[in-house]
């Protein structure tokens, strides 16, 4: 299988690209980075699957660009819109192509989300606290927010406190689907995530730490080498699973 990675020098593509050249099924045929001619690469290349890491603002073009050129891609920059997403799947299933966009690629955090989906339907009241190293760009982070999501969608009710008064604008985080969500950029970091339950006398909290990336890598290449398989975009990686 030969697969193109875009994003390679950055820290996600650098470790993305070992496991692709580590694994003897799979060849990689392109590295990609800004100022690369990503159409060209990917017609003198011809990769049958792309993954993508670079950033919030280039993933939606990289993306389309790959599907226009009839690859498979395997999407870990997080920041689509809807709408984006929305125009992905619709051309992943003109071109016969599967994408698949997976906020993170950790079978762990993976886990994390659906224990939180389950602990939602009796803990409703439920908060996320996520870190990350300080040169991430976006907040909250595409697996806080998915994970706030899925709470959402798990809980009969959202409760809040029904007195609050930010002193400190911001103190008490984002909304994501009424799910209060603290986002942490401190150097040291990789990526974590704590989901916080909380019922009368009792608290659950669910933690996930990533201390590093190669922790992502599987996942990556299970994507690679399964999306060939559907037609139109996924979101998650528990859909290849
Ligand atoms: P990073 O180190 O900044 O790497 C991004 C790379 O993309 C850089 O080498 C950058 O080049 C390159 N780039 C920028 N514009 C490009 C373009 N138009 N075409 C091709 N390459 C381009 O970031 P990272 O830490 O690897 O993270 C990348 C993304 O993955 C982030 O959105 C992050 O949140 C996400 N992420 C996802 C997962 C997951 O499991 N899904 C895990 C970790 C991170 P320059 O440095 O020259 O600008």
């Amino acid at each position: 299988m030969r697969v193109l990675v875009a994003g390679a020098k950055g820290r996600m593509g650098t470790v993305v690209s070992v496991g692709v050249e580590r694994a003897s099924d799979l060849e990689l045929v392109a590295r990609v980075d800004l100022g690369d001619d990503l159409a060209a690469l990917l017609a003198s290349a011809k990769p049958d699957v792309a993954i993508e890491f670079t950033t919030p603002e280039t993933v939606f073009f990289n993306s389309r660009a790959i599907l226009e050129a009839g690859a498979h891609c395997v999407v870990g920059t997080t920041g689509l819109t809807q709408e984006q997403r929305t125009e992905l799947d619709t051309l992943a299933r003109e071109k016969g192509c599967g994408c698949l966009v997976a906020p993170n690629f950790s079978v762990g955090a993976v886990l994390m989300m659906r224990f939180a989906a389950e602990a939602a339907r009796y803990m409703p009241w439920a908060e996320v606290v996520e870190r990350h190293h300080e040169r991430k760009l976006d907040a909250p982070s595409g697996t806080a927010r998915l994970t706030a999501e899925l709470i959402a969608a798990a809980r009969s009710e959202a409760p809040a406190p029904e007195h609050e008064e930010e002193t400190a604008p911001g103190a008490r985080g984002g909304r994501v689907d009424e799910v209060p969500v603290h986002s942490l950029r401190l150097p040291g970091s990789v990526a974590h995530q704590d989901v916080w339950f909380g019922a009368p006398g009792e608290t659950l909290v669910l933690r996930h730490d990533v201390i590093d990336r190669e922790a992502f890598v599987p996942g990556v290449l299970l994507a690679v080498r399964r999306i060939g398989e559907h037609k139109g975009l996924l979101v998650g990686l528990e859909n290849l699973l």
